[in-house]
């Protein structure tokens, strides 16, 4: 409500205003492991494992050089998606400022991840403008759990930084699912089966879609979502994430 009322200049100052107030209740700190830093911290920056700007087309993993030196990663997890960028893998650092995102809600973090995401986003969509963010929604039950729904929040400030279009609420989660990293969870792809439903097709058909989650592992969540979004006749569905496991 209140970012349709403001203009992207009084956006970005009340952003600085928030900042400001936070630095002063919450000192600059590492957004890993928590310890006094201005942003990253030597060893925890040390065991951060990025993923290449220049990387496979598809997937986005490292590519060698040279001629017949393609990509040798299986692509099978991608099925239903055009294309994958990641910011960093889950191992090492990765996974600590995920982790502090979602389960602290610390802003340090999303900034972090955010503007890291954000470089990805160009490699994927060189006019972000021309897109639209989809987090992968949580259930609402979830999301009341918790009281807040991380991969909105990342997608909203990945926005804020491209220009990018966010279309939060055209894709739903239907059925509160397990988390896929659950050990009762046998099947990943049959857990999250019928777990998505399109809310607004009108907000999504021909659309340029990038949808935005804080980790992908196996990758069946996305696929879901693709197949769902693809479906309600969507022109092309690309994944964007912090981490990849
Ligand atoms: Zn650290
Ligand atoms: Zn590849």
């Amino acid at each position: 409500m209140l970012r349709s009322l403001l203009s992207p200049l009084q956006r970005r100052r009340a952003r600085l205003v928030v900042r400001a107030i936070l630095d002063a209740v919450a000192p600059p700190h590492c957004p890993a492991c928590g310890g006094p830093s201005d942003g990253l911290c030597a060893p925890c920056r040390g065991r951060l494992e990025r993923l290449p700007a220049r990387g496979c087309a598809r997937c986005g993993e490292p590519v060698g050089a040279g001629p017949g030196r393609g990509c040798t990663a299986d692509h099978a997890p991608l099925r239903g998606l055009a294309a994958r960028r990641a910011a960093w893998r889950y191992r090492g650092t990765g996974g600590d400022v995920v982790r502090a995102l979602k389960f602290t809600g610390d802003p340090a973090a999303l900034q972090l991840a955010a503007r890291a995401v954000a470089l990805r986003l160009r490699d994927l969509e060189p006019r972000p403008s021309r897109c639209a963010l989809v987090p992968v929604p949580m259930h609402p039950r979830k999301r009341r759990r918790r009281g807040r729904d991380h991969a909105a929040w990342l997608a909203a400030e990945i926005g804020e930084l491209t220009g990018a279009r966010l279309l939060v609420g055209a894709l739903r989660r239907v059925h509160d699912t397990v988390p896929q990293s659950d050990p009762r969870v046998t099947s990943r792809a049959a857990n999250v089966a019928g777990a998505f439903a399109i809310a607004r097709p009108r907000a999504v058909r021909g659309r340029r879609i990038v949808l935005v989650d804080d980790v992908s592992t196996s990758g069946a969540t996305a696929r879901e979502c693709a197949a769902v979004l693809t479906a309600a006749g969507a022109a092309r569905v690309t994944l964007l994430v912090a981490a990849l496991g």
